[in-house]
């Protein structure tokens, strides 16, 4: 046989394979997902400790899926090392801190 690289030239899996796996990932975390979560999340409890920020509540390694990682700046991209954009809060804290919403984001801003 001869050397066909023109007509049907193909790479396996290029392409198409990508984008369902970048869809099915959009689809996890917008379900809350837990695999794509829990690596930051188990970090941010190894450098924060397993302790509420807030209320100071502090949980058992086996109660620790009562802490959840709070981003400071709202953006769940943004996920330094250091932790430094992290929190851990209580699931209670959290969503405390939520239901605040906006005008807590705006004090904190000011100052
Ligand atoms: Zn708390
Ligand atoms: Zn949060």
């Amino acid at each position: 046989m001869r050397d066909r690289r023109y007509g049907g030239y193909k790479k396996p899996g290029s392409g198409k394979k990508d984008s369902d796996q970048s869809f099915e990932d959009l689809l996890r975390e917008t379900r809350k997902g837990s695999s794509s979560d829990s690596d930051y999340r188990e970090r941010s409890l190894k450098i924060h400790g397993l302790i509420c920020a807030k209320c100071g509540r502090e949980f058992t390694y086996k109660k620790r899926h009562l802490l959840t990682v709070h981003h400071k700046d709202g953006n769940h991209m943004n996920n330094p090392p250091d932790g430094s954009n992290w929190e851990n809060l209580c699931v209670y804290c959290h969503d405390d801190e939520h239901s605040r919403g906006l005008l807590s984001d705006y004090l904190s801003d000011e100052e």
